[in-house]
């Protein structure tokens, strides 16, 4: 799979997606990720890729055409069909479900906003989907594209190397992960429960599936519901 972020701050993509797994994910050629400069791609002197609102208000509107060269760019690059993301507070809110959908993508592009957002006819013509991290409202679209960066490229086969590893996690299936614990055994007077310490593979699936079905029902009715 490959990722390419459009944005006006690379830099602020730091060093997060190529480090520890998504960085040797990368090193095996399971995924490529890659940052674009918007700013390169303008028409203008000033390098310029902002401008007032029409209709007047405050801040700045990131202006069509450099994104638009800049994402016609990447998309030549790209070997298979492109899906675009433009992440975005008026978007559908992203779950583990968006993750697992955009996993089987070949290639996407994300979109970064900035200032008061982009201009709205790039939406419309380049656009595939608009995401949400949810309801609040980020000064720019980088955090949530490393997010979802992160969430889709760890379901990408080969990357996590085993598929339980995110089988068995919180939200693949409706419910929240069981807790879990590490040695010591008592820590600060506190035990692993008894339902870990058995030895019988059979015991430990039926005690953490009580308490992945119990954390579910007091921390989020809303999915219990749905189960
Ligand atoms: N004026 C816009 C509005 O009211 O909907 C908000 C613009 S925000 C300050 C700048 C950029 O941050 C957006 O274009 C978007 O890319 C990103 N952003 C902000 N909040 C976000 C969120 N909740 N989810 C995804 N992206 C977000």
């Amino acid at each position: 799979m490959r990722i390419d972020i459009l944005t006006l701050f690379p830099d602020a993509l730091g060093d997060v997606l190529s480090e520890s797994i998504l960085g040797r994910a990368q090193e095996r050629g399971f995924i490529h990720i890659e940052a674009h400069q918007i700013r390169d791609y303008t028409s203008n002197k000033q390098n310029q890729v902002d401008d007032y609102p029409y209709g007047g208000g405050r801040g700045a509107i990131m202006q069509a055409d450099p994104l638009y060269r800049c994402w016609e760019s990447v998309c030549d690059e790209a070997a298979g069909p492109v899906h675009t993301i433009y992440l975005s507070p008026c978007g559908h809110t992203f779950t583990q479900r968006d993750a697992i959908r955009l996993s089987k993508k070949e290639n996407i592009i994300f979109v970064c906003g900035h200032y008061e957002g982009i201009d709205q006819r790039f939406i419309d013509e380049c656009v595939d989907e608009e995401i949400s991290l949810g309801d609040f409202v980020l000064t720019g679209g980088e955090l949530p594209a490393m997010m979802i960066t992160d969430a889709v490229s760890r379901l990408v086969p080969g990357v996590l190397g085993d598929e339980v590893c995110f089988t068995d996690e919180s939200h693949w299936d409706g419910l929240l992960e069981y807790p879990q614990y590490s040695r010591p055994e008592v820590w600060h007077g506190l035990a692993v429960p008894e339902g870990l310490l058995s030895g019988n593979h059979q015991n430990v699936d039926r005690w953490r599936k009580k308490q992945s079905i119990l954390r579910t029902m007091y921390r989020r009715p809303d999915m219990f519901k749905k189960l």
